[in-house]
């Protein structure tokens, strides 16, 4: 069930409204109460921080640095890496956030794109496997093992596929540790 707001749109507005006005009209000492916030934090850090040595200090500031430029680093490897070949295919992809999209499967020789055959699932419960065939080259190129029959081919082949991209992605990161 959705929960009702507690205050319709027009009264949270009506209440911004007054708000402001009686910032601006009422002699509230905000710039004090800054100072005040400024003196306080000031004091938090010769109590607790100052007497920690400099790069002590500096560290947490670094480690954060650091690590956002490692995560940028890694996502801009990872989206220049489009390209690869499984199974004696040519697979290109897109980069959606961590997720692969746009998955093509190309010829090794002549680069047209491949068609997938699984018509053998027509006659038997079990598909065994998904041949990938060039019309141009009149060859099967590759084939992809189908163990598990639950998933229709094309998410086999993307789940697969998937699977080796990201089991190489972790592998080149352990390389260059
Ligand atoms: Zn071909």
């Amino acid at each position: 069930m959705r929960k009702k707001s507690f205050l319709s749109y027009e009264a949270k507005l009506i209440i911004a409204i007054l708000a402001v006005l009686l910032l601006i009209f009422l002699p509230i000492p905000l710039y004090d109460n800054i100072i005040e916030i400024k003196n306080d934090l000031f004091l938090f850090y010769e109590k607790n921080i100052s007497h920690y040595p400099i790069w002590l200090q500096i560290l947490p500031f670094i480690l954060i640095l650091s690590l956002v430029i490692a995560i940028k680093l890694i996502k801009k490897n990872r989206s220049k890496y489009v390209e690869d070949n499984f199974y004696n295919i040519k697979w290109t992809w897109d980069w959606h956030k961590n997720d692969i999209t746009n998955l093509q499967c190309y010829c090794p020789i002549c680069d047209e794109p491949l068609y997938y055959d699984d018509t053998t699932s027509k006659f038997t419960i079990e598909v065994s496997k998904i041949d990938f065939i060039c019309d141009k080259c009149q060859k099967v190129m590759g084939s992809i093992a189908n163990e598990n029959n639950k998933l229709n081919s094309s998410q086999l082949v993307k789940k697969e596929i998937q699977r080796q991209i990201y089991r190489k992605l972790t592998q080149d990161k352990n390389l260059t540790k």
